[in-house]
């Protein structure tokens, strides 16, 4: 049996979960699914009962889960305690614990959104591209790192560091998750001028000669990918991505969109145990208002189907589903142009329509 773990979190967080989980029960009941799902409360929700962001015992939960289904954290009345009791702790705290090292961000375009784009139709129409990011090492997490002000001038330093393991692991997810799209792997850095790109474009090359040579591997600049990404997106199918580089260009392929509450993402270990969430946070301007987006968290839920729980065909159906919603002109407020939308509460009755 699979275990889930649904952590909803604070603000829109709790209602966008609580859409993802009356579609999830929808179809363990309906296909009698072999799914456990546990509930804890995490972030600000956490601290207002325990003190702290996430428990030890939410922790083991999620050390002993598949698919962690993570809500958002965070509101401004939380913002002035000290670090280590922040709601935000609890995504690190997983992160590292769970050594969560890929980080899986799909950028696609609804058509029927793309008025939504700052891009021209013409050029946005169709995208569907995968950004797979480097979540656990490089410049991020590099040794030494620091600030000196004992000298003149003072000078702050970090480290971009990646071993041929780091390496080779993202690689893998990314050419192993571009066998489920176009098969082609583009990866980006700065080998012109850094020997840790490099040694990079040298690994990632040798793994695809070795383990995955029929499909198609390229490799472009990092500044070039971000003026790609803009002028032809198009032409992308994965971006493999330092964490440097794949924080940069996954926000700009994001925002190609027009919409952050459609944005999944999920983040990997070696097990393909993930925790999945939206790439939105927990909107305290529209929080408890039911006005939220859900799309973006059961499209999570749909990325936990077919990244942790092998349940591809149920992904298909989830995804098409998203698609059939919007073609038949349902919207929430942030995607409507007239003043009737659907409330975030409904969305998910809609969507389970479409699924019977
Ligand atoms: P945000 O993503 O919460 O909101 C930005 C804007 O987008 C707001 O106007 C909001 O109303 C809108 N929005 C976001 N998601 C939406 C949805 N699903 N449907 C409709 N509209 C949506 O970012 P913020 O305002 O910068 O941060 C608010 C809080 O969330 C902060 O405490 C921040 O620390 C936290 N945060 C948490 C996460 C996370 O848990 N992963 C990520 C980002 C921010």
């Amino acid at each position: 049996m699979k275990k889930i773990l649904a952590l909803p979190g604070d603000g829109i967080g709790a209602e966008v979960m609580e859409s993802a989980l009356e579609i999830l029960d929808y179809l363990m009941t309906r296909d009698n699914l072999d799914l456990q799902v546990n509930h804890k409360s995490v972030g600000g929700t956490s601290y207002e009962e325990h003190g702290l962001p996430i428990t030890d015992e939410a922790l083991s939960l999620a050390k002993d889960s598949d698919a962690i289904l993570f809500g958002a954290v965070g509101a401004p009345k939380w913002d002035s305690l000290e670090w280590d009791k922040r709601p935000e702790q609890a995504l690190l705290t997983l992160r590292k614990e769970l050594d969560l090292f890929a980080n899986l961000r799909p950028a696609f375009l609804f058509n029927e959104l793309a008025d939504a784009s700052s891009l021209k139709k013409g050029v946005i129409e169709n995208l569907d591209i995968l950004i797979v990011r480097e979540l656990t090492g490089g410049l991020y997490f590099g040794e030494p790192r620091g600030i000196d002000k004992s000298v003149t001038p003072a000078f702050g330093f970090n480290t971009m560091r990646y071993d041929a393991d780091e390496i080779n692991r993202i690689a893998k997810i990314a050419f192993e998750a571009s066998q489920k799209r176009k098969n082609k792997v583009c990866s980006v850095d700065k080998a012109n001028v850094l020997e840790v790109s490099r040694f990079w474009r040298e690994t990632v090359t040798d793994l695809h000669n070795k383990n995955f040579s029929s499909q198609e591997l390229s490799h472009m600049l990092a500044d070039n990918a971000a003026m790609q990404l803009v002028i032809d997106p198009n032409q992308f199918d994965v971006i493999l991505a330092s964490n440097l580089f794949g924080d940069i260009l996954s926000d700009i392929a994001a925002t190609l969109t027009g919409s952050i509450g459609m944005l999944p993402s999920a983040s990997l270990n070696e097990k393909n145990v993930g925790m999945y969430e939206p790439c939105h946070g927990s909107a305290p301007d529209i929080a408890g208002k039911d006005l939220a987006n859900p799309l973006a968290m059961i499209l999570s839920l749909s990325m936990a189907f077919r990244y942790s729980l092998n349940l591809d065909s149920l992904a298909d159906e989830l995804d098409k589903a998203v698609r059939c919603l919007i073609s038949n002109g349902a919207r929430t407020k942030d995607i409507a142009n007239e003043s009737t939308f659907l409330k975030t509460s409904e969305v998910a009755k809609e969507l389970i329509e479409i699924l019977k």
